[in-house]
């Protein structure tokens, strides 16, 4: 019998230990130091957030994605989902465990399509999380449409040069390097005919026109950026895996990621539980708690059980990633977590949210941030509807079309089977007897 719903004791040990320290140490530079996860540390900072990234690689943990040829412990899709579940209650957890977005599927791809030039160059100085990256391929005309990208590059001599424009290229403006999507074949579809280039953050005519924030944040914080490229050359060996594979490499990038997103989103959805179910034991209206009154009960028992389905085929997804090892194969769960996500956040932090009353939609209370992370968790990897697409195109590969005119449970042709099924039981079994 090997259905087990639990963890095995030894990295439960470090769960255990990622919750409270998570809980105890990370969890105020939330509190204290909000939005600076993706600067460079500063002197306060530095002396701050160095011990508590030495303490997780002392208990094992640091950059959990990476399998051991990378100075990882290759724990594994499954083990990671776990241990997002955790550091998804703080923004700066990832950052003090090595696991920050993009950074994770950048390095994945350098580590998969890099030369050893440029594992050496890039990858292991965000491996040792001395840097950060950026993923730059949405473009304003087009972002889940890659058939409207236009940013090319084109070979002069022994460099590229690249034109275009891109959007939302988050941490453009601390990253040491950016990770381009251009156009190297207009000849082929886009699928066959997009490479991806190595580009440093200072290379001339990369230019950043402004930075897109989200509603509520600072200016300062402002990090999504709209770069130009003018006549932006590279090296030609700034080519990152062949020419032609940028799609190929995409993949490679992103099949993990949604993963360690969901759960993140999980504890999002688990901590709008915690505190809905926390205001209606303390909070009395009309004579009672607001726990008794049955809306509010209806709303904690959506939530539970939301959240539970949820987190079981997030958890499904990522041991069958780990069982199969490939995402292509695995696309259909991935893609099914990634149009769930958006939902599960709204419903359980709207719900939560509500419940506070005007406290709720206070910024005194966390609930802005969280529930921004639901439309952003729509839009962020492709939209919903692109994923429910391929939910569906997956799904249907499991089923034919009726034989004929009248479907599969049709009664009166099930009906006349059944007959025929029946008389052939009696002509072998019961005539014999
Ligand atoms: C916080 C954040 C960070 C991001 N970071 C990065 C980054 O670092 N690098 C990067 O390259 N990009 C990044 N993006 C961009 C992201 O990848 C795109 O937003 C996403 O691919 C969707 O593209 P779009 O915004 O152009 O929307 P569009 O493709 O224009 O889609 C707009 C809407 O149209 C609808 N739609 C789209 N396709 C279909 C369809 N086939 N059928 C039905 N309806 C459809 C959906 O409702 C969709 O929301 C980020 C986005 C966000 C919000």
């Amino acid at each position: 019998m090997a259905w087990d719903f639990e963890t095995d004791p030894e990295f439960q040990e470090k769960l255990d230990w990622t919750t409270a320290f998570v809980r105890d140490v990370v969890q105020p530079l939330d509190l204290l130091y909000p939005h600076q996860q993706y600067v460079p540390l500063s002197d306060e900072l530095r002396p701050i957030v160095d011990p508590m990234k030495q303490a997780v690689r002392d208990n094992d943990l640091w950059g959990a994605h990476l399998g051991p040829e990378l100075g990882g412990k290759g724990y594994g899709q499954l083990k990671l989902a776990l241990l997002n579940e955790i550091l998804g209650v703080s923004g700066w957890a990832p950052i003090v465990f090595g696991t920050q977005a993009p950074d994770t599927g950048n390095a994945e791809i350098i580590a998969h399509y890099g030369t050893d030039e440029q594992k050496e160059k890039y990858l292991q100085p965000l491996l040792n999380g001395e840097c950060f990256s950026c993923y730059s391929m949405t473009e304003p005309q087009a972002g889940s449409d890659p058939k409207q990208f236009k940013t090319r590059a084109h070979k002069d001599g022994d460099q590229w040069v690249i034109n275009g424009w891109k959007f939302y290229s988050s941490n453009a403006r601390t990253a040491e390097f950016l990770i381009v999507m251009a156009i190297t074949d207009p000849d082929v579809s886009v699928y066959k005919g997009a490479s991806m280039f190595l580009v440093p953050r200072d290379t001339p005519g990369l230019n950043i026109e402004r930075n897109l924030g989200l509603p509520g944040e600072p200016e300062a914080d402002y990090s999504h950026a709209l770069i130009h490229y003018d006549e932006c050359r590279v090296p030609a060996d700034a080519l990152l895996g062949g020419e032609g594979q940028g799609f190929a490499i995409a993949q490679t990038r992103l099949g993990g990621g949604r993963v360690h997103h969901a759960m993140r989103s999980v504890a999002v959805a688990r901590t709008a539980l915690d505190l809905l179910c926390e205001r209606v034991l303390s909070r009395t209206t009309q004579g009672g708690l607001l726990a008794e009154k049955q809306f509010m009960q209806g709303d904690i028992a959506d939530s539970y059980a939301e959240l539970m389905q949820f987190r079981l085929l997030v958890l499904y997804t990522a041991w069958e990633i780990d069982k199969v090892k490939d995402y292509s194969k695995t696309r259909k769960n991935i893609a099914a977590i990634k149009a769930l996500t958006p939902k599960i956040v709204h419903d359980a932090v709207w719900r939560s949210m509500h419940a506070h009353g005007a406290l709720g939609v206070s910024n005194e209370m966390p609930f802005g941030s969280m529930w921004w992370s639901a439309p952003v968790m729509a839009a962020v990897d492709g939209p919903t509807e692109v994923h429910k697409i391929t939910v569906a195109r997956e799904v249907l590969k499991d089923y034919e079309p009726s034989d004929d005119l009248w479907p599969t449970k049709h009664m009166p042709k099930q009906r006349a089977e059944a007959e025929a099924k029946i008389a052939l039981w009696i002509e072998h079994h019961v005539g014999n007897s």
